[in-house]
């Protein structure tokens, strides 16, 4: 399916990557994709009749779309395509269906307990997937699955690793239950790096993204990619040791930080009135409670504190605070003052901290993009249009 072009080191540009072009610009001219791959007109010519016979492309023209000054003509067709999206907390989970760029359509937020066996939490997400795709007009097309946990995951297969948020379930769980319920292609990734995803404002910015809930996640995001780490586990900042002698933490050590800045440590630190929950926190805090607004402000203090060698290592454009704690205003300043008071000029110049989306829209879209990198891998298209061309039509 690949030429050596005349005069050009490379090989002609397959089927797949041109869609890939197209897609990640956002439409693309003909002249544009000349420039880009290097190819003949002919050999382009061919594969985008190729791609547009498929259905991957179309030609804005020839729908009356105005293309505008810069014709980006040809486009990826996303019409009709939805992904769902199953984005799951420690307690409650958003179930959305997705345009291509990650925008809700239609959503439903369930409440659960994540430490529950792997059957009572997921089995009842399947069937408000159904249903949610159920109420679509019949003009959509499911094109992936993406599931976000709490928990280190194991890039690829999907396996849930290292989990001390889901300690009943089996590692294959979401890939048994959610993952065999359609027959797409489906992404299984840790909550906090898909927002961080979902987060960045382009491909270009540096993100480091933390998630304070009931737990304490953080996802780094460099070059629009996800930073995993070996084992999936990248920026499992909840168990960073602040006090060796501090308090027990759900992962048996004693002082992480989750034993002192999570929403369920901050929990345990107000005494008076009884265990709160996270929405109740976030009332009081929005009250001006004082020993509440003490409280947050020690653990965003400590957070911040542990933060300074991530962010120094990291250098990032910006730190996102997401999550029901996380994303409180008296969080956010708590933390972004001592990070600042903590790093160097050269990291602190220009450095960015701030709240995140109040809610799992970041999730959502975070996943989406997931979703759509592996429905439209490029080697997937090459595939899909090989097997076009075995049942009859020629391709070039
Ligand atoms: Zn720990």
């Amino acid at each position: 399916m690949s030429e050596r072009l005349p005069g050009s080191p490379g090989v002609a540009a397959s089927h797949g990557h041109i869609l890939e072009l197209i897609r990640s610009a956002g439409g693309l001219s003909r002249q544009e994709l000349l420039a880009a791959t290097g190819m003949s007109r002919a050999t382009l010519y061919e594969r985008l009749d190729a791609l547009a016979r498929r259905g991957y492309v179309y030609e804005a023209e020839s729908l009356g779309v105005k293309v505008g000054r810069r014709p980006r003509n040809i486009r990826f067709d996303d019409r009709g395509r939805i992904a769902l999206t199953f984005a799951l907390g420690q307690t409650s989970a958003t179930v959305s269906v997705a345009d291509t760029d990650g925008a809700p359509l239609r959503s439903v937020v369930v409440q659960h307990e994540i430490t529950a066996t792997a059957e009572t939490v997921l089995a009842p997400l399947v069937e408000v997937g159904r249903s949610l795709l159920a109420e679509g007009d019949g003009g959509e097309t499911l094109v992936g699955v993406g599931v976000g946990v709490p928990a280190p995951v194991e890039a690829g297969t999907g396996r849930v690793v290292h989990a001390t948020t889901v300690p009943q379930w089996n590692p294959d769980a979401v890939v048994a239950s959610i993952g065999r319920a359609w027959s797409v292609p489906l992404v299984v990734e840790n909550d906090a790096m898909a927002t961080a995803l979902g987060e960045r404002s382009s491909d270009a910015e540096t993100l480091v993204y933390v998630k304070v809930g009931t737990g304490i996640g953080c996802g780094i995001v460099v070059d629009g990619s996800i930073l995993r780490g070996a084992h999936g586990a990248a920026g499992s900042i909840g168990h960073i040791r602040v006090a060796p002698d501090g308090p027990l933490c759900r992962c048996g050590r004693h002082g992480c930080l989750a034993a002192f800045s999570s929403g369920l440590a901050i929990s345990e630190q107000l005494i008076g009135g009884g265990r709160r929950t996270l929405g109740q926190i976030r009332e009081a805090a929005e009250r001006g409670d004082t020993e509440v607004s003490r409280t947050l402000h020690s653990a965003a203090d400590t957070l911040g504190g542990a933060l300074g060698a991530t962010i120094t290592t990291i250098n990032p454009h910006r730190l996102v605070l997401g999550g029901r704690i996380g994303s409180l205003p008296a969080f956010v300043d708590g933390v972004r003052e001592r990070v600042l008071a903590d790093v160097v000029d050269r990291i602190a110049n220009g450095l960015l901290v701030e709240a995140g989306a109040p809610d799992d829209r970041s999730a959502v879209r975070g996943l989406t993009t997931l979703v759509m990198r592996k429905a439209f891998a490029p080697a997937s298209v090459d595939q899909s249009i090989g097997a076009f061309a075995l049942a009859g039509e020629l391709v070039p």
